[in-house]
């Protein structure tokens, strides 16, 4: 056989799949995997749904592919509407992509043009978190902090202030105040010093995703942020283009801190692997006064056209009529049972944390300095293999900023019932013996 053209990265040859039904996959030798981690935790309601494919297909038999800018589409103005009424109505305006990294990409690009209108063009940097990813188009690069990513376009993308987030783990509780109040003061004291007059807006997880094996951020940090963004008059980005649309147990991640952003970013869950479907929302006074000053110079040719919004659509409305929700707060609490008693069977679990149906598993070489496991041993690697051997696939990463270490991500499609989960355990721990 010769070789594939595709290039993706760097690692083993995989198997071709062959079909899926529900929370499970086959590949052409026959063999079974549990979807752990909804694909790129974008699966959220699992696999070969007729609903969905119902719903496509009727839009597909109407008009599958119109341009923005020539139609207005039904589907476009539901989904918008819906997603406004799913933030409450505080955030007013919808502006839809095909991916995560668009879904950031506009939204820098949308608080950048906001300060130009205002005649404060000397605001052009961002800051966020490191570590981070929020994607990697330049401009979602620019704000990513992991190391790997961004070393290859240094010269290209700078600017960007990368500041540290708390880490309850390695410095305190979840209850630590302190911990939160040294880290706040640390920020303000990075962000005064590159001049606050600089800053366009802070762009960050509430619920750390992929790059920090769902770190949790806290109610107090969060509400610091917001004042510190408040008081220095730039604005708050959340991506939410992992922890929306349900993840973490709320529409949005947000609402469990009851810290409004100005600008929103999401993607993988609306269209749950369905279509690629991403989408900014705004507060309205931002885009109004954008449009008033000949309007956002941004745009992509898929964007919002009829059947991705079709497809984001038929999502949330399986989601609200089956009541998902609830079922992720009931398998959240099972998955985290039982995550945390693999976490007392086996020392080498340094942490278990995370919200809903969003987890995260640090490994560490010593669970008491939580010392993390040497980067040549590849235990990330190593763990994710053994899954796929047993029928399980998981979501692994490497901080490699010196930070953390190896993680992986539990986050199994947001329909999975509890023999499902029970079954996923299973297969976690015999991974792990
Ligand atoms: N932001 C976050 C938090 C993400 O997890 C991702 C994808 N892993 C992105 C942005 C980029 O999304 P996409 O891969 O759809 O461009």
């Amino acid at each position: 056989m010769s070789p594939s053209p595709l290039f993706y990265q760097a690692g083993p040859a995989l198997p071709e799949v062959s079909h899926a039904q529900g929370v499970y996959l086959w590949d052409d030798s026959g063999k079974q995997y549990l979807d752990g981690c909804s694909g790129a935790i974008a699966c959220n309601l699992g696999h070969g749904r007729s609903d969905i494919r119902d719903a496509m297909l009727a839009q597909f038999d109407r008009v599958a592919f119109t341009y923005r800018t020539q139609f207005e589409s039904a589907p476009a103005v539901a989904l918008a509407e819906t997603l406004v009424s799913l933030t409450h109505g505080q955030l007013e305006k919808v502006f839809f992509v095909s991916s995560g990294s668009e879904a950031v990409e506009s939204a820098l690009k949308l608080a950048r043009q906001y300060f130009v209108a205002r005649d404060e063009p000397q605001r052009r940097r961002f800051v966020s978190l490191r570590p981070s990813y929020h994607g990697s188009t330049l401009g979602a690069l620019g704000v990513t902090g992991y190391e790997p990513l961004e070393a290859p376009f240094a010269d290209i993308v700078h600017g960007s202030l990368k500041v540290p987030g708390p880490d309850f783990y390695r410095h305190g509780d979840v209850d630590d105040a302190c911990h939160v109040v040294s880290v706040l003061e640390e920020t303000r004291t990075i962000i005064e010093a590159a001049g606050p007059e600089t800053i366009i807006a802070f762009v960050l997880e509430p619920v750390g995703g992929a790059s920090t094996g769902a770190r949790l951020l806290d109610r107090q940090y969060l509400e610091g942020i917001r004042a510190l963004c408040d008081e220095f008059g730039c604005l708050l980005i959340l991506d939410e283009v992992l922890t929306g649309i349900g993840r973490t147990g709320a529409w949005f991640a947000y609402q469990h801190y009851g810290v409004t952003p100005d600008l929103l970013a999401t993607a993988k869950g609306l269209g749950a692997g369905y279509y690629p479907v991403g989408a900014m929302l705004a507060r309205a006074d931002i885009v109004d006064t954008v449009m008033a000053s000949g309007g956002f110079q941004h745009g992509h040719t898929y964007a919002g056209n009829p059947l991705a919004c079709a497809t984001g659509l038929a999502v949330i409305e399986a989601m609200q009529r089956e009541r998902m929700l609830d079922n992720v707060a009931a398998r959240g609490h099972e998955l985290k049972k039982g995550l945390l008693s693999l976490k007392a069977r086996f020392p080498w679990v340094g942490d278990v944390r995370g919200l809903g149906l969003l987890w995260g598993v640090e490994l560490v070489a010593d669970a008491m300095t939580k010392t993390p496991f040497p980067a040549e041993q590849n235990r990330f690697a190593r763990i994710t293999a053994l899954a796929k051997e047993e029928g399980l696939l998981i979501y692994p990463r490497r901080t490699l900023n010196g930070v953390a270490g190896d993680h992986f991500l539990v986050t199994p499609p947001l329909t999975i019932d509890a023999a499902d989960t029970a079954e996923l355990l299973a297969r976690l721990e015999r991974a792990m013996c």
